[in-house]
């Protein structure tokens, strides 16, 4: 029986990492064992937020504040960006959660569905969250622009024509995410890239030198800091798995700040 618990033990040690690290899992313990609740992710606190996911009346307010913000996104034209995508992208989630995910902007397969973080990149994204016991489902996700920046804005269907968001683009959309955080009021910011952590921070320092290294984050008006991390984008995983470690090192870490109460 001990062997057996050791055994388990150890596969979740490792298996809660291996799909997207590439880190190896024994074969064996694997086979022999019934596939038992994932420990880490047991002893994870909830990841709604226990403090706002509140009342039935804070639950309302926050989905009447999104269904509206989501409204005036959808028809947004303050920057050139509005005028060429197929959809804006508000972002998709619980208003209640512990965790905001932050990207750059959508990208083709986004601008056609209208959800963050849908093509490759996302799908790594979902592993990446769910290695640590996160969801689209309990985490909100979002961009720092809600709109699709293209090289050619006349053709929102060709393939390969994404850009960065210009700082006036950023600069025009800046308000809405951070109208998307006072509302959640998450314990726990991650910026996937160098653009993300770039614009909330006010920091241009390479992401590689300020990865896995909390930061505070004021939203403004009045709201409390929250508490920022910074990490790779899934799409620079894609380009070079050898960064999946430090990905990994920082959700670990992010795992450990959650368990915190
Ligand atoms: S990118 Fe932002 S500011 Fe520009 S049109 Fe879209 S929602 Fe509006």
């Amino acid at each position: 029986m001990k062997d057996l618990t050791r055994a388990l033990k150890r596969r979740v040690e490792l298996s809660d990492s291996s799909d997207w690290t590439g880190a190896p899992v024994p074969t064996t313990p694997r086979a022999a064992a019934p596939a038992p609740a994932a420990a880490p992710r047991a002893t994870a606190r909830p990841a709604t937020n226990p403090a706002t996911a509140a009342t039935s009346s804070s639950a309302r307010r926050k989905a009447e504040v999104f269904a509206e913000l989501s409204e005036k996104i959808k028809t947004c034209r303050a920057c050139p960006l509005g005028a060429a995508r197929i959809q804006a992208v508000p972002g998709v989630g619980s208003h209640d959660a512990q965790v905001m995910f932050i990207g750059e902007g959508p990208g083709f397969d986004e601008d056609h569905k209208g959800e963050p973080f849908i093509g490759r990149s996302g799908k790594l994204l979902d592993k990446i969250m769910e290695s640590i016991g996160l969801s689209r489902e309990n985490v909100y996700i979002a961009n720092i622009v809600k709109c699709h920046p293209m090289v050619d804005p006349s053709d929102p269907e060709k393939r390969g024509n994404d850009r960065p968001p210009s700082p006036e683009e950023i600069e025009a959309c800046r308000g809405w995410l951070d109208t998307q955080i006072r509302t959640i009021a998450p314990r726990f910011l991650v910026t996937l890239g160098a653009v993300p952590a770039r614009v909330l921070l006010g920091d241009s320092t390479p992401i590689s030198k300020i990865r896995g290294v909390w930061r505070d984050y004021e939203p403004g008006a009045g709201a409390a800091k929250v508490r920022l991390l910074p990490t790779f984008h899934p799409a620079a995983l894609l380009r070079n798995p050898d960064l999946k470690r430090d990905v990994w090192a920082d959700m670990k870490n992010l795992r450990e700040e959650m368990s915190k109460s």
